[in-house]
């Protein structure tokens, strides 16, 4: 699965975001998973083998022993028993009788069972015995980029909370095991299993047996193969409860880490923004060098340069992290200011949301991208099983991940000292040059602070709805420090984590492109819910409405410098390789001098080629060209398909497509040959090209700066 992942990601250079490798990665992911969760139960039960094992040795042979050994005591004594009695009950009264009486006396009299058992265990033991020891295959983990270490229980984002699971089963197991003991042994157990009258001296002589060795059977019990049973399984459940205990114990306050490589910056370390290159570079294990060049000219192609975003003049900063010491935590907690008085939660994430290394839900890939030197250090925010959760994210070596800790007074610590506010805490742990953990040896050196394109939602300032998108609604908005008016996407609270992930995936996708014609991104805004994504407003909103509105006042030749910009905009976004797939009149906004411009990236892929493979829903049927809804393969070539249409929408003058007919009948006549007839007055070169658009090979399609040159040329004439 590894290697699927990294052959499609350098196969496609801009493909990062794109559907079929982010198939291959969550394919990648789940195996890496199942692996982990593997290797950890091969771990476990390799431990439990060796508790079989030694319970087996110095356990349940030696009871074994011990109980023949009783056993041919008891009979022994039984036996003299009968016969004294026998002896006791012949007195026939006769000299002879007496005499063979007195003989038979005094021979039972000299019986010993004890002395007769005395050699049984030294005679009859089995010779020494080695140890079994069940060792772990290190061929297994060889090509595991020493993710998983031999014999060693990972602890990562893929197992743990698999491992938690596990050691509250194994608890539960363990008490529910020593009640049982208990019951069956009544008060001859104390608490811990361990026999109070243990007087069969079994261990003596025992070989094999050390000081870890399980207490003896007591064999005189009712059940001593049960307890023994009972023994033998509180011993597994308890050394694998302490493997797991002590494996998370080490993670401490720390993220789990990633278990699965992203091939991102945490793994490849990325250049500078700019392009100089910055000595922190390099960790990956991943890769020659040539595929590890590749991969780096991938990360820079998804990483804008910074001048880009300085369109926006960073309004938004505040006053860095304090570089002297501050003050210790005491003087935070004056007798008089209990800590829930003195910092209420929203004070709190007020304080929080002004400190400018604050970074809100912004998605981890971005966060590795943004921390590049030993030091840099920022804090956001994750959700885990619907627990919001604070990390401090630190460059050091690698990309380590604190969970923030909160104590029962509501303060705010790592390994160390505890604060009422985050802001506090982070700010003490730069000043002190402790470690954040002693573990991880991590010191904060650098506040990373947001990119001018992290907005801060309480500058975000929404005004009317002016419309409503898949994931919510979109609003005109007034960005506060510049006054900007801007158009504002939200997401939905209530939506799941990954379908925010894929609302966000449209800022990414929109971050790297800057034309005239693209609708521009200006930031997105995840401190807090909702998160929006913030683009330039384009005043004349959908193209589709505009259409239907202003039909009497669009001449053809307004409606061919409309085509001409759609055609500007395609032609880019086909040379950086990405594949819009919904191109539509509803998709595009109409600006100022009736300038269009091409929106809604939310299914748009960076791929040359991109399948679909897990089925097709909400497909625009009629937009889409019939390679991509009989085999699912999007080329920039199927969104020529969807220009033509958009084209015959617009000198239609917003008409709806294939008019009265369903969906599945358009699709069926269009296999058949049928094509949409010219729109009333539309001029003869202009419906040819449509045709053009709507070949059925693709390969005879033209491609965006074609389709650019005809209408231009068209234009001029
Ligand atoms: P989604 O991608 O979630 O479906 P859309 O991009 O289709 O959302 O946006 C829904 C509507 O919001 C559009 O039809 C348009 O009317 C309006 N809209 C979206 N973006 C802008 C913008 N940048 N400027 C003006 N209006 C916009």
């Amino acid at each position: 699965m590894r290697a699927k992942f990294e052959e499609n990601y350098l196969k496609c250079p801009t493909s990062r975001g794109g559907r079929k490798l982010d198939e291959t990665r969550d394919k990648y992911g789940k195996a890496c998973r199942r692996l982990h969760r593997a290797h950890n139960e091969y771990v476990l039960l390799l431990a439990e083998a060796t508790e079989c094992e030694r319970a087996l040795r110095t356990a349940a042979l030696p009871a074994l022993l011990d109980q023949q050994r009783r056993l041919g005591e008891a009979m022994a004594s039984s036996w003299k028993g009968i016969l004294v009695e026998v002896a006791q009950r012949s007195d026939f009264g006769t000299e002879k009788f007496k005499e063979i009486q007195n003989k038979i006396e005094s021979t039972v009299q000299n019986l010993r069972p004890q002395e007769e058992y005395k050699e049984f265990i030294d005679k009859y033991r089995s010779p020494p015995s080695t140890p079994v020891s069940f060792n772990f295959d290190e061929s297994l983990v060889e090509d595991t980029s020493g993710k998983l270490q031999p014999n060693q229980l990972t602890v990562d984002n893929l197992t743990v909370e698999w491992l938690k699971e596990k050691l509250t089963e194994l608890e539960t197991t363990l008490q529910d095991n020593r009640e049982k003991q208990t019951a069956l042994q009544g008060p001859e157990i104390i608490g811990n299993g361990v026999c109070k009258n243990n007087s069969t001296g079994m261990t003596n002589g025992v070989n094999g047996i050390d000081r870890h060795s399980p207490p003896p059977i007591p064999v005189t019990t009712a059940e001593p193969v049960k307890l023994l049973e009972l023994r033998v399984s509180e011993r597994k459940c308890a050394r694998q409860a302490e493997m797991i205990r002590s494996a998370l114990a080490e993670l401490g306050c720390e993220e789990a880490p990633s278990g699965c490589p992203d091939l991102s910056a945490e793994t490849v370390g990325v250049d500078s923004l700019d392009g100089s290159s910055p000595d922190h570079q390099d960790r990956s294990s991943l890769g020659s060098k040539t595929s590890m060049d590749a991969l780096r000219l991938h990360l820079h192609s998804i990483v804008p340069p910074k001048p880009f975003f300085r369109i926006f003049t960073r309004p938004f900063r505040r006053k860095s992290v304090p570089s002297s010491p501050a003050l210790p935590p005491k003087t935070y907690r004056s007798s008089s200011e209990g800590p829930s008085d003195s910092v209420s939660v929203s004070e709190t994430e007020r304080s929080l949301v002004d400190q400018e290394w604050f970074h809100g839900v912004l998605p981890r890939e971005e966060v590795v991208r943004l921390l590049r030197a030993d030091g840099d250090y920022l804090v956001r925010e994750t959700t885990r099983n619907h627990a919001r959760q604070l990390v401090l994210s630190v460059c050091w070596g690698q990309h380590k991940h604190f969970i923030v800790q909160t104590t029962p007074e509501g303060h705010y610590r790592f390994e160390g000292a505890a604060f009422p506010s985050v802001a506090e805490l982070i700010a003490w742990q730069r000043a002190s040059g402790v470690p954040v953990t002693a573990r991880s040896g991590a010191l904060l050196r650098r506040a990373v602070p947001r990119e001018t394109w992290e907005l801060n939602n309480d500058h975000v300032q929404l005004l009317d709805k002016i419309g409503r998108g898949n994931f919510g609604d979109v609003y005109k908005a007034r960005l506060l420090p510049t006054g900007q008016e801007v158009a504002v996407k939200t997401c939905r609270v209530a939506l799941p984590e990954d379908q925010k992930r894929t609302f966000l995936q449209e800022g990414r996708i929109l971050k790297q492109y800057s034309h005239p014609n693209i609708v521009r991104l200006i930031g997105i805004a995840v401190q807090k819910q909702p998160i929006m994504i913030v683009m330039e407003l384009v005043p004349g909103g959908s193209l589709l409405t505009f259409l239907r509105t202003r039909a009497s006042n669009l001449t053809s030749r307004t409606l061919l410098a409309m085509c001409r910009d759609a055609a500007a905009g395609m032609r880019y976004l086909e040379s950086k390789n990405c594949i819009h797939r919904d191109l539509a009149a509803r998709n595009c906004l109409v600006g100022d001098d009736n300038i269009v411009k091409i929106s809604d990236f939310g299914m748009s892929r960076e791929e040359e080629e991109y399948i679909v493979s897990g089925g097709m829903k909400q497909i625009p049927i009629k937009w889409t060209a019939p390679e991509a809804l009989n085999f699912g393969k999007y080329t920039s070539l199927c969104d020529v398909w969807s220009y033509g249409v958009l084209m015959w929408e617009i000198f239609s003058k917003g008409d709806t497509p294939y008019a009265g007919m369903s969906n599945s009948r358009a699709r069926e006549k269009i296999d058949n040959g049928y094509r949409m007839p010219a729109p009333e007055s539309c001029i003869e070169d202009v419906y040819a090209l449509m045709l053009r658009c709507w070949e059925y090979e693709p390969e005879k399609r033209p491609h965006f700066h074609q389709i650019y040159t005809i209408i231009d040329n068209i234009y001029n004439r």
